[in-house]
């Protein structure tokens, strides 16, 4: 069991609990859990596995729910979990992947309605019943009508992507311990960085393909033996995931990765690419076409035993006897990067180590886990060169947002913080004074510019009102870009994959509003969020608009996910000097400065 399914267990036992009407604090207990340990880094198998370490020392994690852990480490489920699912019928989980349906909700919807299905909530909302329920309204309703199609798209059921990085490394380290086994590598959409991942595939270079199968075989993870050829076989693994293996020769290696790694789109225009050089690709090389009589050539039954493979081994080899440099798998999705790989443009792709700073973090000054004080001795073991602290502003009363005077009085103990800091020689680390101010619904930001003044950084942000019209929305992002104190507009739509789709912006409009204004926007490294999407960061580089890359940390765990916002980053095509937080604090402070609406 990875951290991501013991935490999906939790927040299911949470969802179900509440729906039964369980008291608050223990469906608080468990969300609390699952939040925590889907934010470690650390396998809590691991920490199990550790004489000296206990499952008790982590922050949310009790005595109960430690047994609970270790009986899910053992035995991949929990008999309270199966009485739970047992008492509750399947179709109220199907109701809960409704955005913004929770459990009280659901419950409303079963009981008073007899809603049973997806269908039969499309029905009650058209007929007007859903609205009429205590709570409900027009609004809510029509939203669910929007929502429900969200829930019913089979690609929102993929597992994120780190929740499917969690699952190839815990299965690459385990097929390793094969010794049959030469080399090994995941391929597919989890290598290509994507969003989400549909299923896992692995990549072994072997001569004894029936040993490495049969190891996957008697992988404790797997459930299920869905197909068992000659060199391939299909196992079903840890939530469910359908996990393809192929085993093949050293020879092959290469082209077998290029091959599955794909995408299909990026393997098409290679292939035809490849058929000008008179040469074909396949997954087990590279190949000379046939030439016939009339002038034809073919590239079927190219037999990879008889004839001779001219590239195969690496992927270099393989897109070099095509006359072109490897190119990143981020990059292979079919928009153009063999003619940027033809013509020796391919950009240099951001990587986590030119990552100098973290801009956008929360403590628990408001809704963080970790004090001011235990982010920062984090950042500096994880090598920051600075960080901004930037907790809530006053309008997120949820999270005990902060009015002025808490918020200067934060900013006091930064600069007793740095002064100490800049006693210690060794430390380069200095400390923003920031904020996540938040836009209000009706205009305006959530605290007035005389202090917004003082602040070194600031990240502006949409909460609330999320649903109002298209133009309301964007006239509100609009107007905090043009605010000359402005930073950063932190998760720039507020979608969060597979729970609730962005927020309805002008994103066209942002970005222009942004290049205009020297005004930067954020990559929120959330891997529930990442946000923007690749498809908006590429807009806004192609406008000329800085990036910031942020992992918007409520936890010393949460800086962790700075990897996630990179191979965003990267599946966007964006290099080091388009991201922000890349610069020294010299440089980030000169960027700062440099923009159009600092020197208005
Ligand atoms: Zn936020
Ligand atoms: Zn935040």
């Amino acid at each position: 069991m990875t951290n991501a399914d013991i935490a999906a267990i939790f927040t299911q036992i949470a969802d179900i609990l509440e729906y039964q009407g369980e008291g608050i604090f223990r469906v608080r207990a468990y969300r609390t859990a699952a939040h925590a340990i889907g934010s470690m880094v650390e396998s809590l198998a691991d920490i199990q596995a550790d004489v000296n370490r206990f499952l008790t020392d982590i922050e949310g994690i009790g005595t109960d729910l430690a047994a609970k852990i270790k009986v899910l480490l053992a035995t991949g489920t929990l008999p309270l979990l199966e009485e739970l699912q047992a008492a509750v019928p399947a179709y109220v989980f199907e109701l809960m992947r409704v955005p913004g349906l929770g459990p009280k909700k659901v419950k409303l919807l079963v009981e008073e309605l007899g809603v049973a299905s997806l269908d039969d909530l499309e029905r009650a909302c058209q007929t007007g019943k859903v609205q009429l329920l205590k709570g409900f309204g027009s609004k809510t309703q029509a939203k669910i009508v929007a929502n429900i199609a969200f829930a019913k798209n089979p690609a929102h059921s993929r597992l994120l992507w780190s929740e499917a990085d969690a699952i190839v490394q815990q299965l690459l380290t385990y097929l390793s311990t094969c010794s049959e086994v030469l080399q090994i590598s995941g391929a597919g959409s989890w290598r290509r960085g994507q969003e989400t991942v549909g299923d896992i595939d692995i990549l072994v270079d072997s001569n004894n393909a029936q040993t490495v199968m049969n190891h996957l075989h008697s992988w404790p993870e797997t459930t299920t033996v869905l197909l068992s050829g000659d060199t391939k076989t299909s196992v079903r693994g840890p939530r469910g995931m359908q996990i393809d293996l192929r085993v093949v020769k050293t020879e092959s290696f290469g082209a077998a990765m290029q091959y599955f790694t794909g995408s299909k789109e990026h393997n098409v225009r290679l292939r035809s690419r490849a058929r000008e050089y008179g040469l074909t690709i396949n997954e087990y090389g590279v190949y000379r076409l046939t030439n016939h009589e009339d002038g034809e050539s073919s590239e079927v039954a190219i037999d990879p035993s008889k004839n001779c493979s001219l590239a195969g081994r690496t992927e270099a080899d393989l897109y070099a006897a095509v006359g072109l440099p490897w190119i990143p798998p981020e990059l292979r999705e079919g928009r153009g990067e063999i003619l940027l790989a033809h013509n020796g443009q391919l950009p240099h792709l951001v990587e986590l180590a030119d990552i100098c700073g973290d801009l956008h973090m929360h403590t628990t000054a408001t809704d963080g886990e970790n004090t001011l004080e235990e982010m920062l001795r984090c950042a500096r073991q994880r090598g920051l060169n600075y960080i901004a602290i930037t907790d809530h502003g006053q309008r997120v009363t949820m999270a005990h947002g902060l009015n002025a005077q808490r918020l200067l009085d934060q900013w006091g103990e930064i600069d007793r913080l740095n002064e100490s800091l800049a006693v210690e020689n060794d430390s380069p680390l200095v400390i923003l004074k920031g904020i996540e101010v938040d836009m209000l619904e009706k205009g305006g930001l959530d605290l007035p510019d005389e202090v917004l003044e003082q602040a070194d950084w600031v990240v502006a942000s949409l909460h609330y009102g999320q649903s109002q019209p298209r133009q309301q929305i964007t006239a509100r992002i609009i107007e905090a870009i043009e605010n000359r104190f402005v930073s950063v507009i932190g998760h720039p739509t507020g979608r969060l994959i597979n729970r609730r789709p962005a927020y309805d912006v002008d994103i066209e409009a942002v970005i222009e509003a942004a290049a205009r204004t020297g005004t930067f926007l954020e990559i929120n490294a959330n891997p529930w969020r990442l946000d923007l999407n690749e498809y908006h960061a590429f807009a806004a580089k192609q406008a000329g608009v800085k990036i910031v890359i942020s992992t918007d940390a409520h936890s010393t765990h949460g800086f962790e996910v700075m990897r996630c916002g990179i191979l965003q980053a990267r599946r966007a095509g964006l290099e080091a000097k388009d991201i922000v937080n890349t610069r020294s604090l010299n440089g980030l402070r000169q960027l700062l400065q440099d923009r159009p609406k600092a020197k208005a």
